[in-house]
């Protein structure tokens, strides 16, 4: 049977990736076609492929950061690496890959007349002044500083997506994504939650970066991704920004603490210092997700936390990959 038979074609920038591999996922049930593009910087074919004898998948080496010449009906656009670490790494590239790739995914959509989403980030708020955060906020950022590469590549790329809608009549999607969680995050993003799981399944201490009081609004997986395709359904005259996240706020402290029960674990907490611009509160305000997606999140925390402590489980302490 020829590959790529279904009526829609959808094309997923980072579908390698924690959350790309799950919007993968629930694309192929939805039942469309995906072309799944990745570079492989962070994402990984393993997050895949169970996916790779669907005859309604296609998996793509390539970087957005270079022209590409497809025929799709929507483009979700989630290429870019996520975690402070990994987006520091390289930082030049980072920028990169969040402008350049937006540009060329952007005249991708504008050529083939594709529906465009964008993985844009609460990191556009940078260390909030406001809160919760809401749309209309427009953000304190730091320019200059080691955190730039991303929030600015971020805001750039929400630029791009507004002047495309504007200039070209382009429909767009700007979904700005507060901290996700779940199976498939890269056991070594140095991102909160996958650290603390795998110290606390090693049995090694928790670290605690500053006073711990710093806070967040953690999602789960399965939840965003449903988001992400409700905003696509969307009429066309509505374009975003809008926030996904789950609004239950918790300190860092906090999430230690049932990290630590939920595991079982003897870790005890130690601190080391806080990083550079390290946002000090977030929560998104979701009220204009609940009136136009019809959207909230369902999975609480302790919930999530325990399905991804067994996938971490797994593939940390048993060498598995559960997929
Ligand atoms: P991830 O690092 O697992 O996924 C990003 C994917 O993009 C990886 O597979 C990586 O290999 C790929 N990639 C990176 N640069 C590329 C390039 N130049 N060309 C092609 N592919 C490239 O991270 P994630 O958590 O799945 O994040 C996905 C998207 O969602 C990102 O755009 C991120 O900024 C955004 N986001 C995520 C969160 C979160 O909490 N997970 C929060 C806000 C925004
Ligand atoms: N582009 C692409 N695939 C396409 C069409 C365009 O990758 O199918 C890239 C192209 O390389 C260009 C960018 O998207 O650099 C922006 O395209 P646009 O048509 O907006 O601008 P222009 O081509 O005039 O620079
Ligand atoms: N953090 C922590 N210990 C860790 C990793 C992170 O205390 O081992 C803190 C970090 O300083 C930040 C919060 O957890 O305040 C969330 O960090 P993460 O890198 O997951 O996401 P982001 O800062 O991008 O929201």
């Amino acid at each position: 049977m020829p590959k790529l038979m279904n009526s829609k074609q959808v094309l997923v920038t980072g579908g390698a990736g924690f959350l790309g591999s799950h919007l993968c996922d629930a694309l192929i049930a939805d039942g469309v076609d995906v072309i799944c593009l990745d570079n492989f910087f962070t994402g990984n074919r393993h997050n895949v492929t169970h996916l790779l004898d669907s005859p309604s998948f296609e998996l793509m080496r390539h970087d957005v950061c270079f022209p590409l010449y497809v025929e799709v009906d929507e483009i979700y656009n989630l290429a870019c690496p996520a975690s402070p670490i990994h987006y520091q790494h390289d930082p030049v590239q980072t920028t990169k890959t969040s402008v350049h790739g937006a540009i060329n995914m952007l005249g991708l959509a504008k050529r083939v007349r594709a529906r465009i989403f964008q993985a844009s980030t609460s990191e556009v708020y940078g260390d909030p002044d406001v809160h919760p955060q809401r749309e209309d906020y427009w953000g304190k950022v730091n320019p200059i500083g080691p955190r730039a590469c991303y929030d600015e590549g971020k805001r750039c790329a929400e630029t791009l997506f507004f002047d495309y809608y504007r200039q070209h009549r382009l429909l767009i999607k700007v979904a700005r994504i507060f901290n996700t969680y779940g199976p498939r995050m890269h056991p070594n993003d140095g991102r909160v939650v996958s650290n603390f799981i795998r110290q606390a399944l090693h049995g090694e201490p928790v670290t605690i970066y500053g006073s711990g009081e710093q806070s967040r609004s953690f999602c789960y997986v399965s939840d965003l991704i449903d988001g992400f395709m409700r905003l696509m359904k969307t009429r066309d005259d509505f374009i975003g920004p809008v926030n996904m996240g789950n609004p239950n706020e918790f300190t860092m402290l906090e999430l230690a603490e049932k990290v630590i029960a939920l595991t079982g674990s003897k870790s005890r907490l130690i601190r080391e210092p806080a990083p550079i611009d390290d946002p000090r509160q977030r929560q998104p305000d979701i009220t204009l997700a609940r009136k136009e997606l019809g959207w909230e999140p369902k999975v609480q925390l302790e919930e999530g936390l325990t399905r991804t402590i067994e996938y971490f489980d797994q593939i940390l302490t048993r060498g598995n990959n559960p997929d």
